[in-house]
């Protein structure tokens, strides 16, 4: 608001506003209402000075504008060029028109300024934003929500630049310009008038000098009074600028006249004219002086628009007989020729006023009649130049039509110079035009130079990403010779952190494989151990508990029978006690063995029950025959000879069964199987051991 108080004055009635930057970065940085508020701040500003409300709405509506265009990522110079051209020029254009009292020639001046305003006050807070980084981490600022191209970026950031520093110079220059213009146009004027009040005065003087000389002449000759028409005929004949020449008697008769023939028809008609209530006769006659009249319209003798010079002579050189007055009446549209030397340029114009303001001349287009009153109005309105303005026609309007000077004849009659206005207004609109093309033009360059220039960074950077994400070719490749030495560096330190990457990596594989082939050889030595029994090397009852259910269900689909089969050896307490527990050992691997030769198919599971106990579980068992092989077994076990690897004693053992075979869907409980099997065996111990009993047990 405090900047906005103080506008800076351009040319005419354009100044510019510099304020509006906070409003541009409060819509950057925290979206349309923060700016709308803002503008309201710095249109209070403008609203003291300008006293036209109508600055809200604009600025107004140019901050929520930049807000929501913020809001969908669009750079604020781009969004503000947008409103001026869309929605901020036609605004302007209808209150000038409508609200305002401005000819259409200077709208576009007007217009354009206040684009070319908005472009300076957006590019300025867009480029404060950069410099200060603190509004970067704003909290709650507005953020993009799309990450932005580099191109875009660069491109955005020279536009700024050169927007503004374009466009800043081409206003100081056409500032400083167009004060020269007028500086000149001053100087040319003043001269112009002083040439034209000069010549005017020269024509002045050189006609009173003819009067005066004439009289001086006629002193000479008062008695010959046939000589008087001669003289004045060829008088006026040198001097046109007279419209008519006369003498008059004491009497105040016309006596001789130029043109003579003006004086004999009038003559014909009414005998004299009489002159002696004119003021140039009364001040020459009784006064006896020189007289130069004010302007008149001449009546008797011609009614033309005149100035009369008259002079007394005299019949003595004493000058105290008068013999008559000459007079000469000065054709005032003669002053003409004056305005004529004037040629400096075609849109200026002159008018002579008497002291009573009477108008004495004025230039053909300006179409004043003579001799009417010069009324005119100093405009001292909101257009500001370096020039005095004036108004001739329209006095009430705030636009000025005239740049004038004005200079005072020696007689107190004053000459003006009046210059159409609106050319230097034009000018000044197309200095603003052009530098609007010349940014434009700028603005092209600045797109391509920048997305050159973007090229040079973004395309090495893609070339390094390229080669990173494919896969390994094993060729050493680099990147192209052209690129920033930056990117070349990222380049290199990227190479060796792969190649590091990849050295250890096969490092970290190999360590791997060498771990998972130690770990599976201890994981299946960990379900030996845990499904085995240790000194036998049988699997042990947990396995032979867990297999079962697999095996039923195998035979239940083919309906066959299963055997279960519980082996104890024969008072194996004394083996221990005979030979020593390590021949007990001994002998239960031996056994185990043995068992493991008998009951060799892949699907029998042969296991150590506890102690010197065993347990086999036969699926596809032949009722038929598996006593029969069970007690193959058991007398095998008989012959079998054992040494105690101590004493190298030999001994033998013999062994108990029990046993059962049924149909797998006899039970779906190893424990019940076993039960039968334990009961068969305790039977078999009962009946003096080393003997098998079995059930078989059929639908
Ligand atoms: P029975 O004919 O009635 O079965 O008589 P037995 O002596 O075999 O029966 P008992 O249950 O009285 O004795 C079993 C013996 O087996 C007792 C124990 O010392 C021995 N034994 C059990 N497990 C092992 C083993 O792993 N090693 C050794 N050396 N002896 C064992
Ligand atoms: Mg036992
Ligand atoms: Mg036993």
């Amino acid at each position: 608001m405090l900047i906005n108080c103080f506008p800076i004055q351009f040319f005419a009635n354009v100044q510019f506003v510099l304020g509006n930057t906070m409003t541009v970065i409060a819509a950057v940085l925290l979206g349309p209402w923060y700016a709308f508020v803002t503008a309201m701040m710095a249109s209070t500003g403008l609203m003291l000075v300008w006293d036209s409300p109508h600055v809200y709405l604009f600025f107004g509506l140019e901050a929520l504008f930049l807000g929501y265009a913020r809001r969908r990522d669009i750079y604020a110079l781009y969004a503000d060029a947008a409103y001026w051209l869309l929605i901020g020029a036609p605004m302007v254009y209808l209150y000038a028109v409508l609200l305002m009292d401005i000819p259409p020639s200077h709208l576009g001046f007007i217009i354009s300024k206040q684009g070319i305003n908005g472009l300076i006050y957006t590019s300025l807070a867009s480029l404060l934003i950069l410099a200060i980084p603190k509004l970067w981490f704003l909290k709650d600022k507005v953020k993009d929500r799309h990450r932005r191209q580099l191109s875009a970026q660069l491109t955005y950031f020279f536009t700024l630049m050169v927007t503004l520093t374009l466009l800043f110079s081409a206003l100081i220059f056409n500032f400083y310009s167009l004060e020269r213009q007028q500086v000149m146009l001053k100087q040319n004027m003043t001269e112009a008038v002083v040439h034209i009040s000069t010549a005017a005065q020269n024509h002045i003087e050189n006609h009173k000098a003819v009067i005066q000389n004439t009289a001086n002449q006629l002193n000479l000759m008062a008695d010959t009074p046939e000589q008087w028409q001669a003289i004045l005929s060829s008088l006026h004949q040198s001097y046109p600028s007279f419209i008519s020449m006369l003498i008059a008697d004491p009497a105040a008769n016309i006596v001789n006249a130029s043109p003579l023939s003006r004086l004999l028809s009038i003559q014909k008609q009414q005998q004299s004219i009489n002159i002696k209530d004119r003021e140039y006769f009364i001040e020459s006659f009784y006064n006896h002086r020189f007289f130069v009249s004010s302007a008149f319209l001449g009546r008797g003798f011609g009614n033309d628009a005149i100035i009369a010079m008259s002079a007394p002579f005299y019949l003595d050189e004493q000058h105290t007989k008068i013999a008559g007055i000459i007079e000469g009446s000065l054709d005032l549209s003669h002053f003409s020729y004056i305005d004529q030397v004037n040629k400096y340029s075609t849109d200026e114009s002159v008018v002579m006023v008497d002291e009573q303001n009477q108008i004495i001349y004025a230039s053909e287009k300006l179409a004043f009649k003579p001799l009417s009153q010069f009324n005119f109005v100093i405009n001292k309105g909101v257009y500001r130049a370096n020039l005095d303005l004036i108004n001739i026609h329209n006095t009430t309007s705030i636009v000025p039509e005239y740049i004038y000077t004005h200079h005072e004849l020696n007689n107190g009659w004053t000459v003006y110079i009046l210059k159409e206005f609106s050319p230097l207004l034009k000018l000044a609109e197309e200095q603003m035009f052009s530098s609007f093309i010349l940014l434009l033009i700028s603005l092209v360059c600045t797109f391509y130079i920048s997305t050159k220039l973007s090229t040079l960074l973004t395309v090495p950077l893609e070339a390094v990403a390229n080669q990173f994400s494919q896969p390994d070719t094993g060729k050493a490749s680099t990147i192209d010779e052209n690129s920033p030495k930056e990117v070349f560096s990222l380049y290199q330190r990227l190479v060796t952190s792969k190649q590091q990457l990849v050295a250890h990596q096969l490092e970290l594989e190999q360590t791997v494989a060498n771990r998972t082939a130690e770990l599976e050889k201890a994981n299946i030595k960990l379900t030996e151990l845990v499904d085995r029994d240790p000194l036998t090397g049988l699997y042990n009852r947990r396995y032979a508990e867990r297999k079962f259910g697999e095996l039923l269900d195998f035979c239940l689909r083919s309906e066959q029978a299963i055997t279960v089969v519980l082996l104890d050896l024969d008072l194996f307490k004394r083996v221990n006690d005979n030979y020593g527990h390590l021949a007990g050992d001994e002998c239960l691997r031996n056994v185990s063995q043995l068992m493991q030769t008998y009951f060799k198919r892949d699907i029998d599971i042969v296991a150590r029950y506890g102690g010197e106990e065993f347990l086999l579980i036969l699926p596809l068992s032949n009722a038929l025959h598996i006593e029969q092989h069970l007690n193959g077994f058991r007398e095998a076990l008989s012959q079998l000879n054992i040494t105690s690897p101590e004493d190298k004693q030999s001994f033998k053992v013999t062994v108990s069964i029990g046993a059962i075979t049924a149909n797998a869907d006899y039970n779906v409980q190893l424990d019940k199987w076993i039960k039968v099997a334990d009961d068969n065996l305790y039977q078999a111990k009962q009946q003096g051991r080393n003997r098998t009993i079995i059930n078989i047990i059929s639908d």
